[in-house]
Order: structure tokens, then C-alpha cells, then sequence
């Protein structure tokens, strides 16, 4: 989901309506020359940090802005933002093709070195790491000498969906922000405005927990489509329609993802019942939500066979109707 670069596409982009006010306040000490060195950005996946990054970034290397968030879109250091070789803007992100890889010392070896280098356009130079947390200890240890002494015009943009995996050394050494998350009316005033008709918009964004660009890659990947089959073998299953068994046959290929859904179907009812204090179906929902949690964690750590995920499926998906055998709500 993450692009190769900061540079945003679609020429006519506008920042998100939640980001705004957040863009404006980050911005402003950079126009009165107090500006801080290193900023520590975070927010859930899906809620627009990505996005965010791009216009600080694009806004403090276009050469004609003025005291707004917006870049000019047509000067020399905008247009090599969003060609993605902007000499003075540098992406370090984990290699995208591994999805377990680490930000490496190399890399940052090679940031450091772009950071002692000499601002090609005589403006800021700015270093992004996305996301930040991702960098192992020997990496955030090469990070903490530049971030005590950085050189002037220097902007470390940290972008983290989980700050507190950061050691405590290099959060200490950033400017901190917690990006605000959109109400339901923005974020689906939003996938409205990327083409989502209002029933796509709410259910995208049910299945991405709320989490606006994730809604969008969903319905634009087919995942919505996918979830809403699995949701069906769900209620068959419940309905005694389909065995465990055959359940698990069906799921095995794609164990790890369903089961996440399963999960988020059961904490909504958890949620619902927990509202409604209703705390028979409670316990049973929680139950099996601790099931399934469980069992995800099996198979994301475990080196499994061909026949193992199927196994753990069948073995939670029958927990799961123990525990909710008496169940009076709907799941
Ligand atoms: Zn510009």
C-alpha cells in the first residue's frame, strides 16, 4: 500500500480535511525560523500520515509558497517532488518486497551521509523515515548522533504507526505529534470524494475499522468482496449450514486474513453487547474473540505445514461454537 515515493500523483490532491489544522500548526514554525529539527509523526495505518508527510515535505521544498499548506505545484522543487528525485528530500523505508524487513543500519549509513551533505537547492533537506519504528536497534543507534547534532536546515521527519516501538532515546530527541483522527462524517466525506458511492463508503470503512485510506485500498483491491464471502460462510456456520470442518477446508489458503475478520466481526458484537450490558453473550463472545486472537497468533509465528492452518481453523472455528452456543444475538 505504502508508494516508493513521497510524491503524490494526483497533481490536484488535496490534503485531507482532518489534517488540515494539524498541516497549518507543524507548518508555522517553519515561516518564523523556530523551526524544530527532527518531528516524530504518528497515527494509526490508513489515517493519512503518509499523506501528511507529502505535503510538509513537498510544501517546505517548493520555492514559491507562500503561508499556506499548499505548494505551488508548478516550480522547479515541486516538480521534482513529483517526479520522486528531489535531491534534497530523501524516503527511507523498509524493503517493500520483504514484509518483515527492518529499516538496516546501511540504510541509515547512507541517510547519514545524504544529512552531511551540502542542501543542493540552498533550502531545507529533509529525511523521511516510514515507518520510523521499523528501524532495528543498530539503525536508530546510527540515527541518535544526527539527531543531537543536526546540521542547520536539517528536518528529520519521523512517521511511525507504533512510536512507542521507538526507544525512548530518539522520541526524546523529536518534536512529538499525535495526528487527529477523522470523524465518520470526514472520512466518508472523503471516499465519497475518491469515487465511493455512501453504501460503499460505510461499508469500506466498517471493515478497515474506520481507518480511511485503508477503506479506500479495500474496496479498491476487491478486498470488500472477499470479506463479505468469508462473512457468509461465517453465518452459514453459525446457521449449521456448513461443519467446522469444511469451513477450515474452505479458509486454509487465506487463514491468516480471515481470521483477522473473524475477529473484528466478533469484537463489534462485543462491543454491541457490552453496550446493551448483556453480559451472558458478552463472556461467550469474549471468549472466542480470545480464541481466535489465539489461534492468529499461531499461525502468524509459527512455521506451519500445509496441513497446520487448516487444523488450527477447524480448532478454533469449534471453539468458537462452543462459546457461542447460547448466544441470543446476532454475531
Ligand atoms: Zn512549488
Amino acid at each position: 500500500m505504502m508508494r516508493s515515493t513521497v510524491s503524490d500523483p494526483r497533481t490536484d490532491a488535496v490534503l485531507p480535511t482532518w489534517l488540515q489544522d494539524i498541516a497549518v500548526q507543524l507548518l508555522a514554525p517553519f515561516v518564523s525560523r523556530r523551526a524544530p529539527h527532527a518531528l516524530l509523526l504518528s497515527a494509526p495505518e490508513g489515517n493519512g500520515l503518509q499523506e501528511l508527510c507529502s505535503t510538509l515535505a513537498t510544501r517546505l521544498l517548493c520555492e514559491v509558497a507562500d503561508d499556506g499548506i499548499d505548494s505551488c505545484r508548478r516550480c522547479r522543487g515541486c516538480h521534482l517532488i513529483a517526479a520522486g528525485n528531489h535531491p534534497d528530500l530523501r524516503l527511507t523505508m523498509p524493503d517493500p518486497d520483504k514484509a518483515s524487513a527492518p529499516i538496516t543500519v546501511a540504510q541509515l549509513r547512507s541517510l547519514i551521509d545524504f544529512v552531511n551533505t551540502t542542501s543542493h537547492q540552498g533550502g531545507w533537506r529533509i529525511a523521511l523515515l516510514m515507518p520510523a519504528e521499523r528501524m532495528n536497534s543498530q539503525a536508530a543507534n546510527a540515527l541518535l548522533k544526527s539527531l543531537e547534532e543536526p546540521p542547520p536546515r536539517q528536518l528529520f521527519l519521523l512517521a511511525s504507526h507504533n512510536p512507542w516501538r521507538l526507544p525512548p532515546t530518539v522520541r526524546s530527541r523529536c518534536q512529538q505529534h499525535v495526528l487527529p483522527t477523522p470523524t465518520t462524517e470526514q472520512a466518508q466525506q472523503w471516499l465519497g470524494e475518491q469515487g465511493l458511492n455512501a453504501q460503499s463508503a460505510t461499508a469500506a470503512l466498517a471493515a478497515a475499522g474506520g481507518q480511511p485510506m485503508t477503506a479506500l485500498a479495500l474496496y479498491q483491491d476487491g478486498e470488500l468482496q472477499r470479506r463479505d464471502a468469508r462473512r457468509h460462510d461465517w453465518e452459514q456456520l453459525l446457521a449449521q449450514q456448513y461443519t467446522a470442518s469444511a469451513l477450515a477446508a474452505a479458509w486454509q489458503n487465506d487463514a491468516q486474513r480471515s481470521l483477522n475478520w473473524l475477529a473484528t466481526w466478533l469484537a463489534d458484537s462485543a462491543r454491541r453487547e457490552a453496550a446493551a450490558a448483556n453480559s451472558s453473550t458478552l463472556r461467550g463472545l469474549c471468549a472466542a474473540f480470545d480464541a481466535v486472537s489465539h489461534a492468529s497468533g499461531l499461525l502468524s509465528t509459527t512455521s506451519v505445514t500445509n496441513l497446520r492452518p487448516r487444523l488450527v481453523l477447524e480448532d478454533v472455528l469449534e471453539q468458537c461454537l462452543r462459546c457461542l452456543r447460547n448466544r441470543r444475538t446476532h454475531v
